[in-house]
């Protein structure tokens, strides 16, 4: 089997999560952008990728189309051992332009797609492919599971009121695990208070302060009962800072989901720095890459709780790497309902669960007509 096309399609659609969106993180959040990677091969199969990602998405289509595609248009990838070689070797030929970013956004479509491709060949759910190495781990993997329970992780409100009524709507929807993405202790409380104090809530902030000042918030938030604080300090790679902020701050401590390369998560985790690590497969250069994160996490004694903000293949890949090996964590679903989804049911949750796809690969393709009408312009063909 050999890769006979690249092609890279950006969609923009917009979603409902009952307010204004609030920009954060660098973004203003009204509709969800999306880089789906399809690749085509000469015996008929293909397989779906997604590259970080968001309001970046031009910028990580362009490192496929003109950097990643034009290196493995060609490829052999009909064995296990080529399918791996063939990432490794665009890891170090493309190693120049950075080993974090939209590049490595770029690799991990190629490689997502790359998996799904692998286990449409093995007749196997990818997290039944993924099982034998998630047994290694001592994470199970290998039986079949239907569902995850799963979070709802609310995009950023940014008032009191609003938080709390989006607290309660996930309530309504049955939700029992909460993730805020606020700055203000306000908010929390506020989301807290309308909660009661029997569901799990969990505080995102964004890496927006120094080590005092994360220290200092952790005493204000420390009567909400959080069950981790995420990326609290800037910048993301002061392991140091985040360790001193675990130690001293009182509240567990979350991140990863801006750390790429195998070396970085020994760093991160050999620092003390987190109790949960998340991984993020879009990011950290896909499957393969995601494995070995949860191999340094395992070893350094952190929990692997998965990072899936989107809701391309990416989110699959997810589904399926978490089911193989983090069966026991919630996997991460963003509070919000789509115009229109990729993906089909697979990206939706009800009641605080959503299912794993049986079907071979991945489990499913995108659907193209909801990929043309949300189209950012007309895809993109490498040959
Ligand atoms: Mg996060």
């Amino acid at each position: 089997m050999k890769i006979i096309a690249i092609e890279t399609r950006l969609t923009r659609i917009p979603f409902d999560i009952g307010a204004v969106p609030t920009a954060f993180a660098g973004m203003s959040w009204t509709a969800l952008d999306t880089l789906h990677v399809r690749l085509l091969t000469d015996t008929g199969r293909e397989g779906w990728g997604e590259g970080w990602g968001h309001a970046s998405c031009a910028t990580t289509r362009n490192a496929v189309d003109t950097l990643v595609a034009p290196a493995v248009v060609g490829a052999a990838i009909g064995e296990p051992a080529e399918r791996a070689a063939l990432s490794e070797r665009l890891f170090r030929q493309l190693h120049l332009h950075g080993r974090s970013g939209s590049v490595i956004g770029a690799l991990s479509a190629l490689d997502i797609a790359l998996w799904d491709l692998a286990a449409q060949c093995a007749g196997l759910p990818l997290y039944r492919l993924l099982g034998d190495a998630a047994s290694r781990a001592d994470s199970g993997g290998k039986s079949r599971l239907d569902s995850l329970t799963c979070y709802a992780s609310l995009l950023r409100y940014g008032t009191p009121d609003a938080v709390a009524r989006a607290a309660g709507r996930a309530l309504e929807r049955g939700y029992r695990d909460i993730k805020l993405h606020e700055v203000d202790v306000a908010c929390v409380a506020a989301a807290r208070a309308a909660m009661g104090h029997d569901v799990r809530l969990t505080l995102d902030t964004n890496c927006p302060w120094s080590v005092e000042e994360a220290l200092a918030r952790c005493r204000e938030l420390a009567a909400f009962n959080l069950a981790w604080l995420e990326e609290p300090v800037w910048p993301p790679e002061d392991y140091a800072g985040l360790a001193r902020v675990r130690r001293e701050g009182g509240i567990p401590i979350a991140a990863g989901e801006n750390v790429a390369g195998r070396l970085a998560w020994r760093a991160l985790t050999a620092a003390g720095a987190v109790d949960f690590a998340q991984p993020s497969v879009i990011k950290c250069g896909g499957v393969g890459a995601w494995i070995d994160a949860a191999q340094e996490i395992g070893a350094n004694g952190a929990q692997l709780v998965p990072h899936c903000a989107y809701f391309g293949a990416g989110l699959l890949a997810t589904l399926h790497l978490q089911a193989a090996f983090a069966p026991q964590a919630a996997f991460e679903r963003l509070f919000m309902d789509l115009e229109a989804r990729p993906f089909g049911a697979w990206l939706d949750s009800s009641d605080g669960r959503i299912a794993v796809p049986q079907a071979a690969g991945l489990g499913c393709s995108a659907d193209l007509a909801v990929l043309d009408r949300y189209a950012l312009g007309p895809p993109t063909t490498i040959r």
